[in-house]
């Protein structure tokens, strides 16, 4: 699929021609990757974060959370629960938290390794070569870290660098294929600013990475930071003329609403593009578009394991996950994270399933896997495109 094709997708709105593209997609998904959902459970094990991302609700000078890192037993507890579910991976996932040390991570890594037959997956954000290559030789299998959003101007804007390290995701995601890590990336859908143009790139770049896993969900305003205080200031001054963070405000209440009543639907109010011409190629932060952006990541990365994501719940928490995995997607995520730390890992509000505990989750998502035809991965779920990798290339290069 080439560039044009891409962008004249995520342009589409005729419901037929869109069916189109969910059948091919789920052709695809059948034929490479099968009609197994791997589970992976996620243990959000410490919401601690030095970096001021403008839209994460988990940043440094949100001082309105509560800060907590659990302890190795408390992971070890977790992980000893995925087992029990019979889930193949755990994915330890945190803020950027300088307070997690090297040596630290590398002995949960071991002990989780070495006390059951899991695959680790980190998410702990940027971190130095050596701690990268630390925790590879402790045994960590794979390795996510979003790009966010491939426009450099975009990125700056929503991330900003730390003092004298410049953020560059897609160096580190190099480093971590060459550490032999699984590498895993993403987006978000409908960051002010972000234009069709910008996701076309983001899939075509998913592409050039040749990802292992690919994770993309919808942008969901959080008050507390700077692009949430933005929408809610445009909103006030906009009395008259709607401007798109208007929409954005009234939307994101719209969804949370929607969701509390477990109402479905793919889109909630007209999308700015429809209103204002100064902003016609914004991207709507819609389930809808998500939707386009997992299947295009499907069919440019057949061999890829796509996460349903949280988000996608969080916005159609009667429908998102079941949607996501119908329409390219071949991994659920269910939380692990103890109900008492669990609300505290807020990077936006309103996230699907806070209140539930691992147990509710295992059975929920069971069950909604089993209603729509599909089967429990059994395993751990590696990627096969990695296996190929490691089998097509020379020996020194493999063993590197
Ligand atoms: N510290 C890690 C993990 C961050 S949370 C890291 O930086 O990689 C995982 C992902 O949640 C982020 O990569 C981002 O894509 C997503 N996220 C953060 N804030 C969000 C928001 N307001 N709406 C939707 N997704 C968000």
């Amino acid at each position: 699929m080439d560039r044009s094709e891409i962008l004249k997708w995520l342009s589409e709105e005729d419901e037929g021609r869109l069916e189109t593209l969910w059948y091919r997609t789920d052709d695809v998904r059948r034929a490479n990757v099968g009609d197994e959902v791997h589970l992976r459970g996620l243990i959000e094990f410490s919401n601690y974060c030095v970096r001021r991302c403008h839209y994460c609700g988990l940043r440094a000078d949100n001082h309105g959370i509560v800060r907590y890192r659990m302890t190795a037993d408390e992971i070890l507890d977790c992980a000893r629960k995925a087992v029990e579910f019979k889930y193949g991976t755990v994915v330890l996932q945190s803020g950027e938290d300088t307070g997690v040390e090297t040596e630290w991570m590398a002995s949960v890594i071991r002990r989780i390794k070495s006390e059951t037959p899991l695959a680790v997956t980190l998410s702990l954000g940027e971190r130095g070569d050596e701690d990268l290559e630390a925790w590879r030789r402790a045994g960590a299998d794979r390795y996510l870290l979003r790009f966010e959003t491939s426009n450099p101007v975009l990125y700056e804007r929503i991330h900003p660098s730390l003092p004298g390290r410049r953020s560059d995701r897609v160096a580190i995601l190099r480093t971590l294929r060459r550490l032999g890590y699984e590498v895993g990336s993403g987006v978000m859908i409908g960051l002010p600013g972000q234009t069709c143009e910008d996701l076309a790139d983001d899939i075509e770049l998913f592409r050039e990475l040749d990802l292992d896993m690919i994770g993309v969900g919808p942008y969901i305003l959080h008050p507390d930071t700077p692009l949430g205080r933005k929408a809610v200031v445009s909103c006030r001054l906009s009395v008259a003329r709607p401007v798109r963070s208007a929409l954005d405000v009234e939307r994101s209440k719209l969804n949370v609403e929607r969701s509390k009543l477990g109402v479905e639907g793919s889109s909630t109010l007209p999308t700015a593009c429809c209103l204002l011409p100064a902003a016609r190629s914004q991207v709507p932060d819609t389930e809808l578009m998500t939707y386009k952006v997992i299947a295009l990541a499907r069919i440019v990365c057949p061999l890829a394991n796509i996460p349903s994501t949280t988000a996608l719940a969080t916005v159609n928490l009667a429908r998102g996950r079941e949607l996501g995995l119908q329409r390219g997607a071949n991994v659920v995520m269910p939380n692990l994270t103890p109900p008492g730390y669990r609300a505290l890992y807020e990077i936006y509000p309103s996230k699907a399933c806070i209140r539930e505990t691992a147990e509710e989750c295992h059975l929920c998502l069971e069950s909604r896997i089993a209603a729509i035809g599909r089967t429990i991965g059994a395993g751990r779920g590696d990627s096969t495109a990695s296996r190929d990798r490691v089998q097509s290339a020379p020996m020194s290069e493999a063993n590197s």
